[in-house]
C-alpha cells in the first residue's frame, strides 16, 4: 500500500523510533504516547485491520513478538496492556493492523 503511513514506516521511508524488527514484524514507539511505554507492533504486510487477517501465522508472529518486546523492554514485572483497535467504533485511526503495547502506569478499566 503505497499511501499507507505504517507501510512507509515498515519499509524505512518514514523514519521511526524502532524497538524491534524481523522479517515479518516491525515495532516502534507511538508518536503520541498514551503511557510511559507505548509501542506499536505491526506486521510488515499490509492488512487494513484485524478483520482482514485470514492467515493464523500473522497472529502468531504479532503476539509472540509483542510478548518478546515487553520482556526485552522490562515491562513484564509491573505488567502491560495489549490493544488492537478495530474499525470505526473500535477507535482505529490508522488502517494498517497494529497492536498497541501500553505500560508504565496504572491503566484504567473499562476503557473509554
Ligand atoms: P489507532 O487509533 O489506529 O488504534 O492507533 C494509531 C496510532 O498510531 C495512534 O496511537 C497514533 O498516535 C499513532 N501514529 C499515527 N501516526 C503515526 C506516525 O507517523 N508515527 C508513529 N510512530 N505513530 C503514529
Ligand atoms: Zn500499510
Amino acid at each position: 500500500m503505497s499511501d499507507c503511513i505504517f507501510c512507509k514506516i515498515a519499509n524505512g521511508e518514514i523514519p521511526s523510533d524502532f524497538v524491534y524488527e524481523d522479517e515479518n514484524i516491525a515495532a516502534f514507539r507511538d508518536v503520541n504516547p498514551q503511557a510511559p511505554a507505548h509501542i506499536l507492533v505491526i506486521p510488515k504486510k499490509h492488512y487494513a485491520s484485524a478483520a482482514e487477517v485470514t492467515d493464523a501465522s500473522v497472529w502468531s508472529s504479532l503476539m509472540s513478538s509483542a510478548v518478546k518486546i515487553a520482556r526485552k523492554l522490562g515491562l513484564e514485572e509491573n505488567g502491560y496492556r495489549m490493544v488492537i483497535n478495530t474499525g470505526e467504533q473500535g477507535g482505529q485511526t490508522v488502517p494498517h493492523l497494529h497492536l498497541h503495547m501500553l505500560a508504565g502506569r496504572n491503566l484504567g478499566w473499562p476503557p473509554g
